[in-house]
C-alpha cells in the first residue's frame, strides 16, 4: 500500500500502525499537525487473526 500524504497540512506520513497479519501499514500518522488517519482493517486478515484467537484460547 502507498503512503499518502496529510489531507490537511499535505506532509507525508509515517506508519503509526501495522496489520498484525500480513504487516502492511493500515494506519497513518502525520507528525506535523498530529493528523491520524482511519484504520484500515483488511477483512481477510481479520478472519485469520480471529482464526488464530480462537486456537489460542484452545490450548490454554
Ligand atoms: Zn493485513
Ligand atoms: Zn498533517
Amino acid at each position: 500500500m502507498r503512503i499518502d500524504s496529510c489531507r490537511k497540512c499535505g506532509m507525508e506520513l509515517e506508519t503509526n500502525k501495522k496489520c498484525e497479519v500480513c504487516n502492511d501499514a493500515i494506519q497513518f500518522l502525520c507528525h506535523k499537525c498530529g493528523n491520524v488517519t482511519d484504520e484500515q482493517i483488511h477483512s481477510v486478515c481479520y478472519l485469520v487473526n480471529m482464526n488464530r484467537i480462537l486456537l489460542q484460547t484452545s490450548v490454554l
